[in-house]
């Protein structure tokens, strides 16, 4: 389903909402219930929103995959020495009090 922009004219409400192709063009802002709304995509800028769109999902795919490998990697001999570093020094290496 393709993400249209709406934006009302009679209050400024800026929205995206998920709709199908065929649904009809949404006319009531449901920030202020006039029927001032105007769908934004169509006009050009749904060119612009749906290649930053793209990259966007793309980036952070490419990111996600990167962090969750890295993770992945970390946590393995991390864990142990986190584990083994936070029972000795809360333990109280340093008898303070
Ligand atoms: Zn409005």
């Amino acid at each position: 389903m393709p993400t249209y922009e709406y934006r009302c004219d009679g209050c400024g409400h800026e929205f995206e909402l998920f709709q199908q192709m065929s649904a009809p063009v949404k006319k009531k802002c449901p920030d202020c219930t006039k029927l001032k709304l105007k769908r934004l995509i169509g006009t050009g800028s749904a060119v612009m929103f749906k290649g930053s769109g793209f990259y966007e999902t793309d980036y952070r795919s490419d990111s996600y995959k990167k962090a969750a490998k890295a993770e992945k990697e970390s946590s393995k001999p991390k864990e142990k020495k986190t584990e083994s570093k936070k029972t000795s020094s809360s333990n109280g290496k340093k008898p303070k009090s």
